[in-house]
């Protein structure tokens, strides 16, 4: 039986903050915390015995979790939260450790309960021990926000092959109406790569901007992005909008032997090498190195190529970026996505190195094609292959799975044309 000593949470409750030094404030909040944190795990073991027992269904509840929610007048998705911890004590054992001294919060372990279950869909065979202790280290050291980050990175180092869901396109969506109100409402759920190039672009517009006497800028930050989006429409209906807003600008930076090869980014022990994924943007995060990849070959983001003190390596943008004699030459060989059954329009293409850009390959002609952005993606997952043939065409090679012979296709506008591969 837990016991909880009425007359302390008297003492506690009547804590008559005034008459605290300023020292005695902080011991006295670092303590609280401490306790709070020791009391979520007891809270834990005992939602934990709940579950063994099947008390929530004797109860009539659907589940410990519905029990908590009602019972607790706890939110439903917070109930479940804690009730994964609870289940998670037995198989996470430094986890369950550090929350019973009261050295990680609820909140600590409930991001690190989720990362180890992402971890566990996306790669079944990593090893959950040296995933827990990393995470628990980060826990220790940061926020649950680092904890979530470094999740994250375990995930795309341990399935590098694997497209992480915060990096898929087509579950874009943009849904616009007007309210009862007559206001226009927004929602909108975005992919990491087009989320950062908003955040870039909206950021800087967004920034506080003092009073002409100093004074603070008496906006939200919430207001503020709202003027920056009309500061953005105005820009772009003015026809100011064309060559960037501000000092916008994405930017990738990333190391040369990261990008090229099939370096893994995990250790002997199963852990993320050198404690960070190497490839970050710098609003939204870690992204797998496809996306990277893909950055670096043809687009309107800035990838820093840098050695391994971070310095920037002396290879200018010119050389990877494509040159517009170059795309008027791949617009007439290409005609469009080259992408057999694709032949989207040029001006929705990339130029996309065939050996990449950052392996030695060169930016002309002969080592360019025209891929959409869905093609580019899908070459750069690797599951297609693309290569120039003799007759200077690109030939795609389809994945095993649609064709075992992997029998050379030609390019979307040469398919009408005898094969001459
Ligand atoms: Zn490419
Ligand atoms: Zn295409």
């Amino acid at each position: 039986m837990v016991i909880i000593d009425p007359e302390q949470l008297q003492q506690w409750s009547l804590l008559a903050v005034d008459e605290l030094t300023d020292q005695q404030v902080l011991d006295s909040i670092a303590k609280v915390t401490q306790a709070h944190n020791v009391l979520a795990g007891v809270q834990a073991r005992l939602l934990a015995g709940m579950e063994n027992r099947g008390l929530a269904g004797e109860l009539g509840a659907t589940s410990t979790a519905g029990w908590l929610a009602d019972s607790g007048r706890v939110d439903p998705a917070a109930a479940k939260r804690q009730v994964a911890v609870a289940r998670s004590l037995g198989t996470l054992p430094v986890m369950a450790a550090a929350l019973r001294q009261g050295e990680i919060s609820a909140v600590h372990a409930e991001a690190i309960v989720a990362a180890i279950s992402a971890l566990q869909r996306a790669c079944p065979a990593a090893d959950v021990g040296a995933a827990e202790q990393q995470l628990v280290e980060v826990a220790l050291a940061g926020t649950p926000a680092a904890v979530r980050e470094t999740g994250r990175d375990l995930v795309l180092s341990h399935a590098p092959e694997r497209e992480p869901v915060a990096e898929d396109p087509e579950l874009n969506r943009l849904d616009y109406g007007t309210g009862r109100d007559g206001r226009g409402k927004l929602r909108a759920d975005l992919d990491k790569l087009t989320f950062e190039k908003l955040r870039s672009v909206l950021e800087p517009l967004a920034a506080p901007r003092p009073g002409p006497d100093g004074e603070p800028d008496p906006r939200s930050a919430s207001q503020r992005r709202a003027d920056a989006l009309s500061d953005l429409l105005d820009a772009q209906l003015s026809g100011r909008g064309g060559g960037g807003v501000g000092r916008a600008q994405v930017m990738l930076v990333a190391e040369a032997k990261d990008l090229v090869g099939k370096a893994t980014f995990v250790d002997e022990a199963g852990r993320v090498k050198d404690t960070r994924w190497p490839f970050h943007l710098s609003w939204t995060g870690s992204v797998s190195r496809q996306v990277a990849q893909m950055l670096a070959c043809d687009c309107e983001v800035t990838v820093v190529v840098v050695d391994g003190n971070r310095v920037p390596l002396d290879v200018g943008r010119s050389e990877r970026l494509v040159t517009p004699a170059i795309r008027k030459a791949l617009i007439v060989r290409d005609d469009g996505c080259a992408v057999p059954g694709c032949g989207r329009p040029p001006h929705w293409c990339d130029a996309h190195h065939v050996r990449e850009w950052i392996d030695g390959g060169e930016t002309k002609l002969d080592n360019m094609v025209l891929l959409c952005r869905a093609h580019h993606r899908m070459i750069h997952r690797g599951t297609w292959q693309v290569f120039l043939g003799e007759d200077g065409h690109p030939w795609f090679i389809p994945p095993k799975t649609l064709d075992p012979d992997r029998k050379p296709i030609p390019a979307h506008n040469r398919r009408r044309r005898p094969a001459a591969a």
